[in-house]
């Protein structure tokens, strides 16, 4: 076996020297960067930061912010939210260290945060049989139903919440600004960048971009440090992929949310992959694999172009990548090495396959397997 994992370091090393393509990962806890690191991963393409928010005291902040009565107790919601944010960002730069680390703003589904209907509901019932009208149940009653949403994945997430909820993002920022300071005062070498989620509009890219460098400044001349902090989006909503040339305007860097990207162009639901109506469907063998497996090429990977080419056209210098799950499928791969990207990012476990496709591309093999 020594042999074999010899070979397989010999072949990945090969690969390394041909590839074009930087290999990074999607990763949101230390455990999972390190992992990645070890694996070969180049950076963070992808740091989700709404899984850290679902332990439940967090949870319970993100709902008293969502759901505040006024300024005040939304300001001790984000006081309480900052320091937690800060150490998960110092632990992430911690072990991404020298290498950049693209941490994505707010994006849940926001069922995912507030309370239960149902549970609330019943909650109320109960009370009001016992004759003691429980208030406070019956304000958030209100509020949940009011804030309810059929289509939660198209619904008053990312910028959009961003954008409606005062503060938010640059809590998150801050966060992110402190703990490049700290780490840099440390002696390290904090790469942030900062991508806003959801963007299918210049105008909110460039509202929540006008914030995120005015906070930026703010901490770093407190801290006196300075931190350099690029800005981007997520390109995944199919307008967004149709504007990308203004939208490069206030974006250093495009990275493809091809997940919402291949639900908004094929109008599938994300949440309904697994339904069994969509197997019944692509059992039909009409399309053959499913467009969230495989990059749908004549779709949404002309949208990937389209976005790509008025991006460059517009911004010599726009980084592009990829972090949707194709980033990590090695058919999908060769594409985004077609198109021309810099970068794909994929789960840890993934990264020594895109890495080893990412090479083939550049030499003009085919895939794995094909
Ligand atoms: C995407 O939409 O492709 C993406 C990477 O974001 P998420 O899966 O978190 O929506
Ligand atoms: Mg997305």
């Amino acid at each position: 076996t020594d042999d074999v994992v010899r070979s397989v370091h010999r072949i990945l090393a090969h690969a390394d020297e041909q590839r074009r393509l930087d290999v990074r990962t999607n990763a949101d806890t230390p455990e999972d960067s390190a992992r990645a690191r070890r694996f070969g991963a180049q950076g963070i393409g992808l740091c989700r930061t709404e899984h850290m928010f679902l332990g439940s005291d967090r949870r319970k902040l993100v709902e008293k912010l969502i759901l505040a009565d006024g300024p005040e107790e939304r300001q001790s919601a984000l006081d309480a939210l900052e320091p937690l944010q800060k150490q998960d960002f110092l632990e992430i730069f911690e072990e991404m260290d020298g290498l950049p680390v693209t941490v994505r703003l707010l994006d849940p589904p926001l069922h995912e945060f507030l309370p239960d209907l149902t549970e609330l509901s019943v909650r109320v019932a109960l009370a009001e049989e016992r004759g003691e009208p429980d208030e406070g149940s019956l304000r958030l009653l209100a509020a949940v139903r009011g804030m309810h949403e059929s289509n939660p994945m198209l619904g008053l997430r990312g910028v959009r919440l961003g954008l409606v909820v005062p503060g938010l993002f640059a809590m998150q920022v801050r966060a992110i600004a402190e703990a490049a300071c700290d780490r840099r005062k440390a002696g390290g070498d904090p790469r942030p960048e900062i991508m806003i989620p959801l963007v299918g509009a210049v105008q909110e890219l460039e509202a929540i971009r006008e914030e995120s460098e005015r906070v930026l400044a703010e901490v770093c001349e407190a801290e006196g440090v300075d931190v350099q902090a690029t800005i981007g989006t997520m390109i995944e909503v199919p307008r967004a992929a149709l504007t990308a040339g203004e939208i490069a305007a206030y974006a250093e860097f495009f990275s493809f949310g091809t997940n919402d990207l291949t639900q908004m162009t094929w109008g599938f639901s994300r949440d309904d992959v697994e339904a069994a109506f969509f197997h019944q469907y692509l059992d039909k063998g009409i399309f053959g694999i499913s467009p969230f497996e495989s990059l749908d090429r004549e779709g949404v990977g002309r949208l990937v172009q389209i976005a790509s080419d008025a991006g460059r056209a517009a911004r010599e210098d726009l980084k592009l990548g990829i972090c949707g799950e194709h980033g990590g499928d090695p058919d999908s791969v060769h594409f985004f090495h077609d198109v021309g990207l810099d970068y794909v990012s994929c789960s840890p476990f993934r990264v020594p396959v895109a890495r080893l496709e990412a090479g083939r591309a550049a030499l003009g093999g085919e895939r794995a397997g094909s």
